[in-house]
């Protein structure tokens, strides 16, 4: 489908109406988010803002699961590039040696090259394990977890996924990814999948709100006693961590899935919170988990948790699955790639769409993850389609004919999930 090419309209910068936050407001954000990078020390070392201390028993089960080239394959080139991980994960001749908990170390050997043991548990299965499909329904049987990114609703002002040109329908990331998510089910379900929505409407999954995140906030930074910066960290905390965290437990202990998929907009910077405009770029990328920084690996989850995606080769599906995925979604909405140029992403397999970044869903749930980030909000053409509503067929659009927004972006990724599975799966039953 031909892309639409962005055209910003004179006077809509002036018009915008957005709920983003004041020049002042904005520097307090940025602010709060190198706030929300501190770690909390212990005894026990380090751990990242609401994460309990890992639990590393399960490294016993990782003995000689890897070879060691496979081991530094995926640790140069998906996990820690750069030597991200030195002076944390140090990889010997027969083993890699692993700091756990403050300054105690494990030994975990490598395989022998042609002894590699099967890896440690994990609940997902990949394709090759599914067993073959019947004509027609390439996702027979696979267990899928959608997550609508954000809350969207009530909390959508205060996630900052909000904005409003005059009294027109405002543009909300989490009720737009709820929309898609419900259109995607059912996409989905004519392929064969079983599937489960993560949320069905606006209403956190967590049982903290900022309130009672407060005392979390002050005992994580000590020194911040400014009560509005104070609420605005517990608010982080809120939508931020604690959410996606119950999202996780959700995933990780009653779902299961074989995949997750998750759902997002992308927006672009206002350049000025207060005057905000659109910009004429549009575009699209998909991440898989990854690039974990130096700083973060000082975390003992942190470094738990990429350890605990490494060992269960959750990679080998993940990358194949988002670049046949991400690679339908562009043909399906002739959005070109979108360009990182910050240091904490790097290119992900062999598409242009893909790239590996370590963010707290895709780092937690346990299974291969899906994460998509087309359109950006804030461009025209996206606007006016949100506009549009959900419709049925096509309606014209600035010269073209295309379907709804939220039909484009479901049927991309559904159609993207089948091609994946209809060729990964085995064609005979075993
Ligand atoms: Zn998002």
């Amino acid at each position: 489908m031909k892309m639409i090419q962005a055209a910003p309209r004179k006077g809509e910068a002036r018009q915008l109406r957005s709920f983003r936050l004041q020049r002042s407001r904005a520097t307090l954000i940025r602010f709060l988010l190198l706030a929300c990078c501190i770690v909390t020390s212990s005894a026990f070392g380090k751990t990242s803002p609401l994460a309990p201390a890992p639990d590393w028993g399960w490294l016993e089960g990782c003995n000689g699961t890897f070879s060691r080239a496979e081991f530094l394959q995926a640790l140069d080139h998906i996990y820690a590039p750069e030597g991200a991980s030195a002076g944390w994960v140090e990889v010997g001749e027969s083993a890699v040696r692993i700091r756990t908990n403050g300054d105690t170390w494990v030994d975990v050997p490598f395989a022998e090259s042609s002894t590699i043991a099967p890896g440690y548990k994990r609940y997902w299965r990949r394709a090759s394990e599914l067993g073959a499909a019947p004509a027609g329904k390439p996702l027979d049987g696979l267990r899928v977890a959608i997550d609508p990114g954000h809350l969207g609703g009530d909390w959508a002002r205060m996630e900052e996924r909000f904005f409003q040109l005059g009294n027109t329908p405002p543009v909300a990331e989490g009720d737009l990814t709820l929309a898609v998510a419900r259109k995607l089910k059912s996409a989905l379900e004519k392929y064969g999948a079983i599937v489960v929505l993560l949320r069905k409407n606006a209403r956190p999954l967590t049982r903290e709100r900022p309130k009672t995140l407060l005392p979390a906030a002050a005992a994580e930074i000590p020194t911040l006693n400014n009560p509005d910066k104070l609420n605005r960290l517990s608010e982080l905390y809120f939508y931020r961590i604690s959410e996606i965290r119950a999202r996780a437990k959700l995933v990780n202990e009653k779902i299961r899935p074989d995949v997750v998929v998750c759902l997002h907009f992308n927006a672009e910077e206002w350049s000025e919170p207060q005057k905000p405009v659109f910009v004429p770029r549009n575009h699209l990328h998909a991440l898989v988990n990854g690039c974990y920084g130096a700083k973060e690996l000082e975390s003992d989850d942190i470094r738990a948790d990429m350890l605990s995606q490494l060992y269960s080769r959750v990679a080998e599906e993940a990358l194949p699955l988002s670049e046949v995925v991400v690679e339908t979604l562009a043909e399906a909405t002739g959005l070109p790639p979108y360009t990182y140029f910050s240091k904490n992403v790097i290119r992900a397999g062999s598409s242009p769409y893909l790239y590996a970044r370590n963010l707290l869903a895709n780092r937690l749930y346990r299974a291969p993850t899906l994460f998509l980030e087309p359109y950006v909000m804030n461009s025209s053409p996206v606007w006016t389609r949100v506009q549009l509503g959900d419709y049925a067929g096509l309606k014209l659009v600035d010269g073209d004919w295309l379907p709804s927004l939220v039909t484009e972006y479901a049927s991309g990724v559904a159609e993207g999930m089948a091609r994946y599975y209809e060729q990964a799966r085995p064609k005979t039953a075993k």
